[in-house]
């Protein structure tokens, strides 16, 4: 099997399994503890949290560690809004965002909260003019995807902090996709929320984190212990956090190389395409060199990942197949609008691992099984 479907979740890495198992096994004492066993797990997580800081040149205390980056994107949406309502109760968001992010404002919507959704161009990348013109004196939140997740376009993250800082506007960003892969600096970019997630890293599941600048407070979300300086209550997932910190330093270092790579596969990729007789275009500018979005003409999405599976090769598309009707990519509609193209497009995203001998054998699959739509 040849999995190009890193976007949607990774294998974890033997090194981080290897540095997560003496905190399932030995040290398996509860971070709150006094006793020797106690004092290893919190000792672990500080030393977690002191590697998350350095990444995003943040502080130690300003690192929450959550179950990953949904209820990291729910607690920042929620609990920004939550705590700032009694300033105005305008938030604004982008169309092509993740669920995650999109379906904590129509909880929003819910509680009396008006929402902008920004309109993506084809381009799929917003722009900071948009932005200031769905700026209201009423506004107290902003969330903007940094990378997206199905197409690979990144966002003018750092224009849109410059601007929302000077407005005194909150501004959260799901780095899910960049977190790691790519240098990011809280400080100049003036992010205040920042939401990452270990899985798509070649850490574990279900831990993440939401970075939150001091001078920035959260209405809790969760009850029960003092744990995370009473920002989220329950013991922490000490070897998940072990295990993410692992991922994050092998992943930085790793990253100029991999990035050099993801662009070789994705070249190379291309060129096989673009050499061959079948029809396709490519969705969004170019971004992340790991996802990329294709669009295949008259092919049946649903019959097309079946016969590239029959071929042992992992993509997904953004499109939902329920009770055999297919619904369009949220993300590509928010794009491209009523177009076949929303059901007709495939991501493919590289991770560690893939290499250019997989990438030939991907070129040569999408050709056949795309040949047996098209008739050329
Ligand atoms: C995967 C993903 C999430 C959700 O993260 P989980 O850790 O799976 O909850 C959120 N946002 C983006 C952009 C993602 O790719």
């Amino acid at each position: 099997m040849m999995y190009f479907d890193h976007a949607a979740t990774t294998p974890m890495r033997p090194e981080v399994l290897e540095k997560m198992t003496p905190y399932m096994l030995e040290q398996f004492g509860n971070p709150s503890s006094v006793h020797a066993f106690g004092r290893t797990g919190r000792a672990a997580i500080d030393t977690a949290r002191r590697m998350m800081a350095t990444e995003l040149n943040a502080k130690p205390t300003e690192i929450l560690f959550t179950s990953g980056g949904t209820e990291s994107d729910n607690y920042a949406i929620i609990g920004a809004a939550m705590q700032y309502q009694s300033k105005g109760r305008h938030v604004i968001t982008t169309r092509f965002e993740h669920h995650a992010v999109l379906h904590a404002f129509e909880e929003l919507e819910k509680r009396g909260f008006d929402v902008t959704y920004l309109e993506i161009p084809e381009s799929g990348i917003i722009t900071e003019e948009a932005l200031r013109a769905a700026v209201r004196p009423d506004t107290i939140l902003v969330s903007i995807m940094f990378g997206n997740n199905e197409v690979g376009t990144v966002q003018p993250i750092a224009a849109c902090g410059r601007f929302l800082r000077e407005q005194q506007i909150i501004f959260h960003t799901d780095a899910v996709q960049v977190f790691a892969k790519s240098p990011i600096d809280v400080e100049a970019m003036q992010i205040d929320l920042l939401s990452a997630s270990s899985h798509k890293i070649n850490g574990p599941k279900g831990v993440g984190l939401l970075y939150i600048r001091s001078a920035v407070k959260l209405a809790p979300q969760s009850y029960g212990g003092e744990q995370e300086r009473k920002r989220r209550a329950g013991t922490e997932n000490v070897a998940g956090i072990v295990g993410f910190a692992e991922a994050v330093r092998l992943t930085a270092t790793e990253r100029e190389e991999q990035f050099e790579q993801y662009q070789l596969l994705r070249r190379t990729l291309l060129e096989r395409l673009r050499s061959s007789t079948i029809e396709f275009e490519v969705n969004g500018t170019d971004g992340l060199p790991q996802v990329l979005n294709l669009y295949f003409p008259d092919v049946e999405i649903e019959p097309f990942l079946i016969m590239l599976d029959m071929r042992g090769i992992a993509v997904s598309s953004g499109s939902a197949c329920t009770a055999g009707s297919v619904e369009p990519s949220h993300v590509l509609s928010a794009m491209y609008g009523e177009n076949p193209r929303t059901k007709q497009s495939v991501r493919i995203s590289f991770g560690r691992g893939n290499d250019l001998s997989q990438v030939e054998l991907l070129a040569q699959g999408l050709i056949d099984v795309v040949k047996s739509f098209q008739n050329n």
